[in-house]
């Protein structure tokens, strides 16, 4: 299985998790592994606990080494509580769900695809899941607070979708798809569409709104944008913005925050041309453009560590290297030669 050489680099001051080269403040601590256990941080130092040795309360585990059943190490899993990133230093897959960070930007990705329709009905870790809705059909009751008209049936029934009640209770179905459509479109460019999750409530009473709603029989969805040809579906989880990135007949885009860029994000710690996003056979890749800070990919699951393959990691205030490398076959050699 060999050993693994890792060298920790610590910030001594809150960095923000950027890690700036040109900073002097930071230590540096290497370490030989030839055996599974834990990474921890205590206070302001990392310590490596084997399996023999118990660990104290209030230590923080920064990562952890285990060995699989093909004799390998493998790093991160169930244990993992300090977010693990993996900076992308070539090209590299990316696959739905997972996790980018490009300065202090992180965009989830929540779809890969070349269908053309795009039901935002999907992602429902965005907004409200579907829900069991008031509806009238009572056309001499009640009316529609878009269209000030009482007539519905049931494919276009009045709902009641938030808290307001009285003459502005009810919409009908199509009249708050087309303003939800109109709404959630915040903007948009050749090759990216943004929709702010955020305006998805009533503008009165400002509760959310449903992705789908159950009206007796049917099962209606509120926001369809069948129109929007996509490829990649971005949320930026912080601002609960959903990017539909359409590449058209491009297969590459660049994303940064210079005019040049082809999907331009304004954020002081993205570069200009940060990375490059490129589908090939179906799948997305990343690469990142030399950006200044990094292009780094959340480690979410257990992931084994090749031979002689080099990570470069990053945790809070660290970064860190591992190396694998083949044990040195000295001793035995030694050992023969004695014999
Ligand atoms: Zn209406
Ligand atoms: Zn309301």
């Amino acid at each position: 299985m060999g050993e693994l050489i890792v060298t920790i680099t610590t910030w001594d001051k809150p960095n923000y998790e950027l890690f700036d080269g040109e900073s002097q403040n930071y230590r540096i601590q290497e370490y030989l592994i030839d055996e599974p256990g834990m990474f921890c941080r205590n206070g302001e130092n990392e310590t490596f606990f084997d399996q023999n040795m118990s660990r104290k309360d209030g230590v923080r585990i920064l990562f952890n080494l285990r060995i699989d059943d093909g004799r390998q190490f493998v790093i991160g899993d169930k244990d993992q509580i300090e977010d693990l990133w993996i900076q992308s230093k070539n090209e590299q897959q990316i696959r739905q769900n997972d996790v980018i960070k490009l300065g202090k930007k992180v965009l989830k990705v929540l779809n890969i695809s070349n269908e053309n329709n795009l039901h935002l009905t999907h992602y429902q870790n965005v907004v409200i899941q579907i829900q069991n809705v008031e509806t009238s059909f009572l056309e001499s009751q009640n009316m529609c607070r878009i269209c000030l008209e009482h007539t519905c049936n049931t494919s276009n029934p009045l709902l009641s979708l938030c808290r307001c009640c009285g003459s502005t209770k009810y919409v009908h179905y199509e009249c708050v798809k087309t303003w939800l459509y109109g709404k959630m479109q915040a903007k948009q460019s050749q090759y990216c569409t943004e929709i702010n999750a955020k305006s998805v409530r009533c503008e009165i009473c400002q509760s959310f709104y449903p992705s789908m709603v159950y009206t007796g029989d049917n099962v209606l969805g509120l926001y369809n944008l069948d129109n929007l040809k996509y490829h990649v579906v971005l949320e930026d989880v912080e601002n609960q913005i959903i990017m539909v990135l359409n590449f058209g007949d491009q297969t590459t885009l660049t994303v940064g925050r210079g005019h040049e860029s082809n999907i331009k994000i304004s954020e002081i710690t993205i570069s200009r041309t940060h990375l490059a996003l490129v589908i090939r056979n179906n799948k997305l890749y990343i690469e990142d453009k030399n950006s200044k800070f990094g292009t780094l990919i959340k480690l979410q699951k257990a992931r084994r560590i090749e031979k002689n393959e080099t990570l470069f990691l990053q945790s809070g205030r660290s970064r860190i290297m591992i190396k694998h490398k083949e044990k040195r076959k000295r001793c035995a050699l030694l050992c023969n030669f004695l014999e």
